[in-house]
């Protein structure tokens, strides 16, 4: 068993309904990986995860192409000062993505917010919407004429409906390419997006789909463009992504991957946060004095290595039958 630390960071604000953002980091040979499936998940669906954390850990990453990662700042469902300010504050992100069909929200209000955006960034910034699969599918291609018109121009629209079909449809009526988020979860669904001609970009993200050399394959595999995008990690898991995003042979998008900020702590001697709009492709160092005030309670840790060791148990049950 290798050495391991649970901890539990108090997240900015509530995300995904969660206000503590708990995981496992084990420690092996190649250095450190993160294993932080969210809470709800079952063994089944954890284990991709667990695996991405071994090989983090026990085999390291690819030689990385390129030294720096260009990432995105998010802005939240906010108003247009609000919006303004949170682009200006993202230490030199090119690219934004912006929330819109927020429930409650009108059109106008999402048409204001990328206003704000535009002038915030400039004319070369660039600004991608993320629907959170909230559209239906005619709504969808009415609301992306507009809202591409009030951004001076999208990147792409990330999940403008909640499943594959739908998307496929909206992407045949609209010119914005589309992005494909939620309908990638689990390391059979890129291919299904692949097959109904689905999107125009793969968002990817390195725990859920079961590692760095899994998703290179994924990629090579859908011949899409790949946004590399994080699942809220602590600097170790964001390190998986970044490590990816680095080792891909195109990137022609900025990722996901500046979420650290979205935690009010780090495991990390240096957070991986944006300079310049990129993150460094290094390993960070975790800081002990980190893992002792991050730490989780002693039921939480016996909780995370039943995790474990129920995963275990169950890769052993699949292999025998
Ligand atoms: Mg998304």
């Amino acid at each position: 068993m290798p050495e391991t630390h649970v901890f539990s960071i108090p997240m900015r604000t509530r995300f995904r309904g969660i206000t503590e953002r708990e995981g496992m980091l084990l420690r092996g040979p190649a250095g450190w990986g993160e294993f932080s499936p969210f809470l709800e998940y079952d063994a089944r669906v954890s284990a991709p995860w667990l695996a991405s954390a071994r090989e983090a850990a026990f085999e390291g990453w690819p030689t990385p192409l390129r030294d720096t990662v260009p990432v995105n700042v998010t802005v939240p469902a906010v108003g247009p000062e609000q919006s303004a300010a949170i682009v200006r504050a993202s230490n030199g992100c090119r690219t934004a993505k912006v929330k819109v069909a927020e429930p409650g929200q009108s059109r106008a209000d999402d048409e204001a917010r990328l206003e704000a955006v535009r002038d915030a960034l400039g004319p070369t910034g660039r600004i991608r919407i993320d629907v959170n699969g909230g559209w239906a599918v005619d709504e969808a291609v009415a609301a992306i004429g507009v809202l591409d018109r009030a951004a001076g121009g999208l990147e792409y629209v990330e999940q403008p409906c909640a499943s594959v079909e739908d998307l496929a449809a909206v992407r045949r009526r609209v010119g914005v390419p589309v992005a494909a988020d939620e309908s990638i979860r689990r390391a059979a669904d890129p291919y299904r997006v692949r097959d109904l001609e689905a999107a125009d970009v793969a968002v990817l993200k390195v725990q859920p789909l079961g590692g760095v050399r899994a998703c290179l394959r994924i990629a090579e595999d859908i011949g899409l463009p790949v946004v590399v995008s994080s699942a809220l990690e602590s600097s170790v898991g964001i390190a998986a992504g970044v490590a990816l995003a680095a080792a891909l042979p195109e990137l022609p998008y900025a990722c996901g991957l500046a979420t650290v900020q979205l935690l009010t702590d780090d495991v990390a001697v240096e957070p991986l946060v944006p300079r310049d709009g990129a993150l460094p492709v290094v390993r960070p160092e975790v800081d002990a004095a980190a893992l002792q005030r991050l730490r989780a309670a002693p039921e939480r840790e016996a909780a995370w290595l039943a995790r474990v060791a129920e995963i275990d148990a169950l890769m052993r049950q699949d292999r025998t039958s």
